[in-house]
């Protein structure tokens, strides 16, 4: 007898299957298995969603609703994921691969603590402003009001399954818009998780709609639907350049996270305990697939052999194998794609000529079907060659001697993108003025990847429009109105009807 899918999509408050009856299986990175068969979103199911998404925001309580009131129902959803954060942790660990030690420290309680944040400061956030009055042409009250957009399509990469359906959903919601969330391909589960949870917290119908599936045929038809009022987009830049040219059709409101080549650079005075081992930090966290990673690290020539040599050794001494296994200290890449993709950029590496230092191949005895890399450095690396211009987006470090501090900043923003880097040195002064001419979004001093709700997060130059968190974040999700308000009650008062003889 045929069975339907294990996971279902949420469209207007109710799971369902897809309209075509399509599905797709989601595998365990770990040894390549099957974890379930989910419900497969076509065009026809966009046109659904976005149409619940519309009637919740045109016709429902939400975007109207007292902030209090929605505060109360979202942090309710807050309290019930809280409640499923070891479901959560180990969602993540199977279909995405993050190590038990990540996601329980990490990711879930990170995606958790930016939802709480976020849904706080929308409650928070003062709707109107006075305008400052300039007495011509004449008197008058006025005053911005935010409102929000109306419908969001948020569209996720695989990386981040429960953080990036967080980081959309939580600030759109919370400021009074509806969405429709599309997460990625090969990590639906945790996000399904939050339409669970709106469910039991009682969010209107509508308000948050997930569909899992392709990104050319569902994630394109909701930038390109007319009725979706904004596109919160994280992903790749090639996909992020496609989305901006197919929501230009429409005009929307575009926000983009994209992708990422950071440099992580150790001035001569860093101190190198603790630098390399941040240098590894910087790269290696989730296997490398972080837009932020620190993928170039720029060394002083004078420290370079002591530099790598340490590196080495620490790379050569971390664990990589199953997600599940608390003793893993690297998991499997998310998918046998990006492992396929990650082994070529490391030919590529020794074809351009650097130097293979450590790694590159696969780790021995872990699980057959598993998509498993060694933690990879690259030494000589002149930021010329593929390995240090391109995302690779997986445990592959790149070391790249310099002469002059002068020649590390050059090297540094010698990219196309701008979304973060390093900056490690004993004489913090000195280390903030580096990291005053980097033209990125985020610097971290003496240690990375620390990121915060509180704090605005994008990217420069190819790696994005828009910030994230905090009040930058919830500004995307809020169109300004102006409204004026006579105070010249009488036609004589309105001297300039006579511009038009009145
Ligand atoms: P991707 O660009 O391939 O896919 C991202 C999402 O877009 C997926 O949900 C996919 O289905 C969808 N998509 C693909 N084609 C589409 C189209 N034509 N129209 C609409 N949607 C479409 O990225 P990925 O491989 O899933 O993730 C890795 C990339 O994400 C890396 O480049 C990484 O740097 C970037 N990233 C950026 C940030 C950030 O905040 N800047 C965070 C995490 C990941």
């Amino acid at each position: 007898m045929p069975t339907g899918p294990d996971h279902l999509l949420f469209v207007d408050g109710e799971f369902d299957e897809a309209a075509d009856g399509a599905t797709f299986e989601t595998r365990n990175p770990s040894d390549g298995s099957v974890i379930g068969a989910v419900a497969q979103a076509g065009p026809a199911d966009a046109e659904r969603a976005v149409a619940a998404a519309r009637r919740a925001f045109d016709e429902g309580p939400w975007p109207s609703m007292a902030p209090g009131e929605r505060v109360r129902i979202l942090m309710r959803m807050a309290e019930i994921l809280d409640e499923r954060t070891g479901d959560l942790s180990t969602l993540e660990a199977r279909d995405a691969g993050h190590t038990v030690r990540f996601a329980n420290l990490f990711t879930i309680p990170i995606g958790l603590l930016y939802w709480r944040y976020t849904v706080e400061l929308a409650g928070k956030l003062d709707l109107t402003e006075p305008v400052p009055q300039l007495g011509f042409p004449a008197p008058a009250w006025s005053f911005v009001q935010r409102e929000p957009y109306g419908v969001c399509a948020g569209i996720v990469p695989w990386n981040f399954p429960f953080i990036m359906a967080v980081w959309k959903s939580a600030p759109a919601l919370a400021t009074g818009n509806t969405m429709v969330l599309k997460p990625a391909e090969y990590t639906p589960l945790s996000a399904l998780e939050l339409g669970r949870a709106a469910q039991d917290a009682g969010l209107p119908p509508g308000v948050l709609n997930i569909l899992p599936g392709p990104g050319p045929t569902v994630g394109e038809a909701l930038v390109a639907d007319p009725r979706v009022d904004k596109v919160a987009f994280t992903g790749s830049t090639a996909v992020g350049r496609r989305i901006m040219r197919v929501a230009s059709d429409t005009v929307k409101k575009v926000t983009l996270e994209l992708g990422g080549k950071s440099a992580n650079i150790l001035l001569p005075d860093a101190d190198l305990d603790v630098a390399v081992p941040g240098a590894l930090w910087a790269t290696y966290l989730h296997q490398g697939q972080i837009c932020h990673s620190g993928t170039r690290c720029l060394v002083p020539r004078g420290s370079y052999d002591e530099v790598v040599g340490r590196m080495v050794e620490l790379a050569e001494g971390l664990r990589v194998g199953p997600a599940e296994d608390f003793e893993s200290d690297l998991g499997p890449l998310a998918d046998a794609k990006q492992l396929a993709t990650v082994q070529r950029y490391i030919e590529v590496g020794q074809d351009e000529g650097a130097k293979l230092l450590t790694g590159g191949g696969r780790p021995d005895g872990l699980p057959e079907g598993g998509w498993y890399v060694q933690p990879t450095i690259f030494g000589e690396v002149d930021n010329g060659m593929r390995i240090a211009q391109e995302e690779i987006f997986g445990p592959v470090l790149s070391v790249i001697p310099y002469d002059t501090v002068e020649d590390a900043i050059r090297i540094a923003n010698d990219s196309i993108y701008g979304l973060a880097g390093g900056v490690w040195s004993r004489d913090v002064p000195r280390a903030l003025e580096v990291a005053k001419r980097l033209r990125t979004g985020t610097v971290w001093v003496n240690d990375y990847h620390l990121v915060t709700p509180a704090a605005p997060f994008g990217g420069y130059k190819q790696s994005g429009i828009g910030r994230e968190h905090g009040l930058w974040g919830l500004s995307e999700y809020l169109q300004v109105k102006y409204v004026h308000v006579d105070q010249t009650p009488t036609k004589d008062q309105k001297f300039w009807y006579q511009i038009l003889g009145l």
